[in-house]
């Protein structure tokens, strides 16, 4: 293996060069992406980077440490095809051929139909990249008291949280009847929701909008039922999309992401990695029975890593499972999820269990599907989370994460009683 050429200069790209460097890989490694930053850590964007005066800088590496592991970067150009029977990827008027190579351009933000938002419209954002983060960074701090938040997701319930803190006057409008239903199911929606609530965020769930007024900046959203919520400030959090379009005539299967198999290999020589891959995690075959597609930091990290691997080494390429992990942070509260809160047709339906604390403070939820431990869910309970992972990574029982949940009870009981007591 001479070349590999990786996709994608974020989380799962810089992974995926530096794993192979680590390994001791000798061949030529080239790492293409679209944007001109060196790669950057997304997270503290719609966290830390808002809440903090400045805005922050959470690039991960020098471009001399890659100088020095040996990566040839081609930063502010964008892959427009690939050719998998030529070995070979397009960027502006150059072919890059490759002998492996790891896909891992990511997603986009999705926004409203140009029918609803004019795209010319001051004062409205979308958040994944450094750029957008800045821009909102300057809008919360130019005077704007009123902002409306549309979609309460993870990423537009931060931005609310932040924008609250701050003093600002926050509505969030969410289309489904409970947030977050298909991330964490719909009690654990309900739960998280209040947290909003509780700190004097209004959310109006059910609503669809469908009107966005504002002559060079945005004035108001008008929802279907005549609502009017007069802003300043306008944050599109209305998801994710794959960036798969320059892929569209390369003959890989895409369906939202590309697919792959079990090793991450899409084609012959071709692996994918991150938000855009889409692949069976062997670990949940009696959950789902469909390819999983995540939007979350940890795999992004180690698909990186495995993708860069399989793709040098394709005669030993290893299969890649996990246990789906993701945080958010909101008004200083750490929620944690691990596992799938759902699972596929034809399995046992997902349920859930409180275990630990009560839901308007911090808690412990077990998700069950049939005898399984499927998932949890932790509200500022940070040494409980990982205790499930574990569990969920060997296949534990739902009696078996019963007993852990007693166990651990147990522990903090004996802790609090050691507390008063010294
Ligand atoms: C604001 C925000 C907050 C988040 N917070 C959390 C969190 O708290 N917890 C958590 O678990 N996860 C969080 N995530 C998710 C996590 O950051 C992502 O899962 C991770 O960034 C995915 O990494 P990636 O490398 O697959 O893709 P991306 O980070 O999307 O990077 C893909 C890169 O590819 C580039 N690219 C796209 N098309 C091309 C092309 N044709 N040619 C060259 N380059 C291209 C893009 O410009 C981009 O730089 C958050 C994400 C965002 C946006």
């Amino acid at each position: 293996m001479a070349d590999l050429v990786v996709v994608g200069a974020s989380l799962a790209g810089l992974r995926a060069v530096e794993a192979v460097r680590n390994d001791g890989f000798s061949g030529s490694v080239t790492l293409v992406g679209a944007e001109e930053h060196l790669p950057y850590d997304r997270p503290p964007l719609s966290k830390e980077h808002l809440a903090d005066d400045e805005p922050g800088d959470s690039t991960y590496r020098e471009r001399e440490k890659l100088d020095e592991i040996g990566v040839e970067l081609v930063l502010g150009e964008s892959a427009t095809a690939l050719d998998v029977d030529a070995r070979r990827i397009t960027v502006g008027d150059r072919e890059i051929p490759y002998d492996g190579l790891v896909v891992a351009t990511g997603a986009h933000a999705r926004t409203l139909p140009a029918s609803v938002l004019s795209p010319d419209l001051a004062g409205v954002v979308t958040m994944r990249t450094r750029d957008d983060s800045r821009h909102l960074h300057q809008l919360l701090r130019s005077g704007h008291p009123r902002v409306t938040v549309i979609g309460a997701g993870f990423i537009g319930s931060e931005i609310a949280a932040v924008a609250r803190k701050r003093g600002h006057d926050v509505t969030i409008v969410e289309a489904l009847p409970v947030p977050l239903v298909r991330g964490v199911g719909e009690r654990m929606g309900q739960a998280l929701t209040a947290l909003h609530e509780r700190h004097g965020t209004r959310v109006l769930t059910g609503a669809s909008v469908t009107e966005i007024r504002g002559s060079s900046s945005v004035e108001a959203v008008v929802l279907d039922d005549g609502t009017v919520i007069d802003t300043d400030v306008l944050v599109v959090g209305v998801g994710a999309g794959p960036n798969t379009a320059w892929l569209e005539s390369s003959g890989l299967t895409i369906d939202d992401g590309v697919v792959a198999d079990t090793t991450l290999a899409a084609a012959p020589g071709v692996y994918v990695a991150g938000d855009i891959a889409r692949w069976p995690n062997a670990l949940f075959d009696d959950v789902l029975d469909t390819p999983m597609r995540l939007e979350h930091w940890t795999a992004a990290s180690e698909q990186g890593a495995r993708a860069a691997r399989n793709a040098v080494d394709p005669a030993s390429a290893q299969e890649y499972t996990t246990v789906p992990y993701f945080w958010s942070d909101w008004y200083g509260s750490r929620i944690q999820f691990v596992g799938v809160s759902r699972s596929g047709e034809g399995f046992p339906e997902v349920e859930t269990e409180l275990v630990m604390g009560d839901e308007d403070g911090s808690f412990v939820t077990l998700y069950r599907c049939g005898d399984r431990l499927a998932g949890a869910l932790t509200v500022d309970r940070p040494a409980e989370v990982m205790q499930y992972r574990r569990l969920i990574m060997k296949r534990a029982s739902w009696d078996e994460g019963l007993e852990k949940a007693e166990e651990r009870r147990q522990r903090a009981a004996k802790k609090a009683e050691a507390a008063q007591q010294g």
